[in-house]
């Protein structure tokens, strides 16, 4: 199962309070529902999946009664009856328009402010994860009520960006531990653990790739300086150009052990590794100065 899909379907829980069954309502129907004006009256369609769609009709009949019913895997409000509760829903104003933002009375409490925020997720939220990065994302259709979800998650001290997207407008959390935040605001502690072991389990993958890169450089560098010591030490000894009796033994000690660090040749020869590294430094140049 996606994240989004285990996220919506632990905040799609009737809240306890009746505020915040409120706020939940009309944030999924404000985020995800598209109204249409038929001779029949009002109809709000929402969509979301049958998740969401249930969750709704749910939401609905515990405060109102009844008024939706389930097409498909889409939830229908419909008849002027429901009139006054998209009103209180702070879905219309009075005058029949429909609310551009949060309407004022919804999202006061601290408790309803993570019912609305749960509530659009559900509505229009996902959470997305690229190969690398991770994002919540909110799609609305009115730039008003972006804002307002900016606002709500900066009361929770959650900046979110802006973009736009197809003609909508985009509110998005990045970072891991951010997002991670967020999903516990909005209620979802299972969704938030998932979200961080996944967060744990890329951060370690980081961290031994880097190691190995790490591990395979030093392990070249260390080659590439092995194979040029002992062309030298070979080079000089075949041109008998080796007397100092100090430099034919690290050269000869060099080709019998071309893995051997200068620690190891140090103690095979009863010297210190800085004097095994200066020598076989003196042999490397010598045979430098030869070849030109
Ligand atoms: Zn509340």
């Amino acid at each position: 199962m996606k994240l989004s899909a285990i996220v919506k379907k632990e905040i799609a829980v009737d809240p306890e309070e009746k505020c915040c069954r409120q706020a939940m309502l009309s944030a999924v129907i404000h985020t995800g529902g598209t109204v249409s004006f038929s001779r029949e009256g009002i109809k709000i369609f929402v969509g979301g999946g049958c998740l969401v769609a249930e969750a709704l009709k749910d939401l609905f009949t515990a405060l109102y009664g009844g008024g939706v019913k389930l097409e498909k895997s889409k939830a229908v409000i419909e008849g002027d009856s429901v009139r006054g509760a998209l009103i209180s829903l702070g879905i219309f104003k009075t005058s029949g328009e429909i609310e551009s933002g949060i309407g004022g009375m919804l999202a006061r409490g601290e408790c309803c402010k993570k019912a609305y925020l749960a509530g659009a997720f559900l509505g229009c939220g996902s959470v997305v994860l690229p190969k690398s990065g991770y994002s919540l994302e909110l799609l609305c259709e009115s730039e008003a009520l972006r804002d307002d979800l900016i606002k709500l998650f900066a009361h929770f001290n959650i900046v979110a960006g802006t973009a736009e997207k197809d003609f909508k407008y985009k509110l998005y959390i990045k970072d891991g531990q951010t997002v991670s935040d967020s999903l516990a605001l909005m209620g979802a502690s299972k969704g938030m653990l998932q979200l961080n072991a996944l967060i744990a389990e890329r951060e370690l993958k980081q961290v031994t790739a880097r190691l190995s890169n790490c591990d395979l450089a030093n392990l070249d560098r260390t080659v590439e300086v092995s194979v040029k010591q002992c062309e030298a030490a070979a080079g000089l000894k075949r041109k008998g150009l080796l007397v100092d009796k100090k430099l034919a033994d690290v050269a000869d000690a060099r080709l019998k052990n071309p893995e051997a660090s200068y620690e190891e040749l140090g103690r095979l020869m009863g010297i210190s590794k800085g004097a095994v590294k200066y020598r076989l430094g003196r042999v490397v140049s010598l045979w430098d100065n030869k070849e030109k």
